[in-house]
């Protein structure tokens, strides 16, 4: 079987599948598998933990687990200053969720899979030859037989054009533009104690801007960690830190911006300039190579499937923007499904064709339902409805304390 995209669903997909005893190779087209930094954590919610179980031996799962935190329990609304408007409390389950930084998950997700993850191959295009016979191709010419293509490769997926036709994503107005700042800067915490356990949005005066933070702070030390429960493997980051994200309408990331880090960094300390210090301090501490620049986008719902024994998980399906968490527990859901049925059918010696198509039936509801949520929150929160705006910045932030004193 062959992946493409060595992403959260494409790696889990091949551990799922590996563990099953099924020959799989996935084919990533960065020219390496640390090569682009990706600065943030990621919340891991029941599905996603309930999918990194099931396809994970068991060690890379307690790993998984072991340099993650638990997540912190609120999410804090404030004005631009830092002044509380609310707070969301999550339930509180413990173990429910995980907060796990992505490049050492990714790092746990490759763990095992020596020799069959290949890079520097951008997928372009998959040959059904009839007969369970599919080939998939490269751009740089070359190609590989397959009895069965997964396209996982992200939100721009060569793949999704062909397998999808109609599920080209819709463009948003917003855009993030990301960093990962020190958590310890001259010897103390950046992130007063206030806001340990929080995540906070900071909304600004005008509509359609907005500055979000949380600390990762990794339960036990990646090195340790690794070394203990996956000798060998590579613990990509070390030390604590704050993630953080400006967001902000898409008109106002100039295309000379795209791409380049020390100018995407400049336009989040030019378009935060007006926040509250810490906020401030936080973009100017970024390391500049973990700068990331999102266009928000969502999924359209794929009416037909063009290659029976090809198909699409993640991002490359129904990406959604990255409001209320679900993007990447619904790749890793998607994967551990998909695996299950490819695996089933092997097993009942059922048809391939019908594990994908049961497979495309289960995952479409709740992944478009994710899709909507997604979109429906980035829209309160980032909308321009006059009332609740003003209310969010002006009156209830008078009704608090001050959240973080100015120094
Ligand atoms: C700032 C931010 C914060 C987020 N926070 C959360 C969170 O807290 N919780 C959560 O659940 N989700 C979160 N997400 C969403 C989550 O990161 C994505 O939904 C998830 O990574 C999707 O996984 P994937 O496997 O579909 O794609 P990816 O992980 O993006 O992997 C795609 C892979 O395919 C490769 N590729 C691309 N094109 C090709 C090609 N032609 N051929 C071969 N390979 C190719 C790419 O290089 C990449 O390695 C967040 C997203 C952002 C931007």
């Amino acid at each position: 079987m062959a992946i493409s995209g060595a992403g959260l669903s494409g790696l889990c997909l091949a551990q799922y599948l590996m563990r099953a005893g099924i020959d799989v190779h996935v084919y990533e087209r960065d020219p390496g598998p640390f090569i682009r930094q990706q600065g943030y954590r990621i919340i891991l919610d029941r599905h996603g933990l309930e999918a990194l179980q099931e396809s994970l031996p068991r060690p890379l799962y307690r790993l998984a687990l072991a340099t993650g935190d638990e997540p912190g329990g609120h999410l804090r609304f404030t004005d631009r200053r830092l002044r509380n408007a609310f707070t969301i409390n999550f339930k509180d389950e413990p173990h429910a969720t995980r907060q796990v930084d992505r490049l050492t998950l990714r790092s746990i997700l490759m763990a095992g899979l020596d020799g069959r993850i290949h890079y520097n191959k951008a997928a372009v295009a998959v040959d059904d030859h009839g007969r369970g016979g599919l080939r998939l191709r490269f751009g740089d010419g070359s190609a590989v037989d397959a009895s069965v293509v997964v396209g996982a490769d992200g939100v721009g997926s060569a793949l999704r054009a062909q397998l999808a036709p109609d599920a080209r994503p819709a463009n948003t107005p917003m855009a993030g533009v990301y960093g990962r700042s020190a958590l310890r800067q001259n010897g103390a915490g950046v992130i007063p104690e206030s806001l340990r356990t929080s995540g906070v949005l900071a909304i600004a005066n005008e509509p359609g801007r907005a500055f979000f933070f949380t600390s990762m702070r990794f339960g036990e030390s990646p090195q340790e960690a690794f070394a203990r429960l996956a000798p060998g493997s590579y613990a990509p980051i070390a030390d604590d830190y704050v993630m953080w994200g400006l967001l902000l309408q898409q008109e106002e990331v100039p295309m000379g911006v795209r791409g380049n880090l020390l100018a995407m960094r400049e336009l989040a300390a030019r378009r935060s300039a007006d926040f509250h210090p810490l906020i401030r301090r936080l973009v100017e501490t970024a390391e500049l190579d973990a700068t990331v620049l999102n266009l928000f986008a969502t999924g359209r719902r794929p009416r037909q499937w063009a290659v029976p024994r090809a198909t699409l998980m993640g991002d490359a399906v129904h990406v959604m923007p990255p409001f209320g968490a679900q993007g990447g527990n619904t790749a890793l859901r998607d994967a551990a499904l998909l695996g299950q049925r490819l695996v089933e059918a092997r097993r009942n010696g059922t048809s391939i064709e019908e594990a994908i198509a049961d497979y495309q039936d289960e995952m479409l509801p709740y992944a478009f339902r994710a899709v909507d949520t997604a979109a429906g929150l980035m829209r309160r929160l980032t909308g321009g409805a006059a009332a609740p705006h003003w209310v969010l910045t002006r009156v209830l932030p008078r009704l608090h304390r001050v959240t973080v004193p100015e120094a």
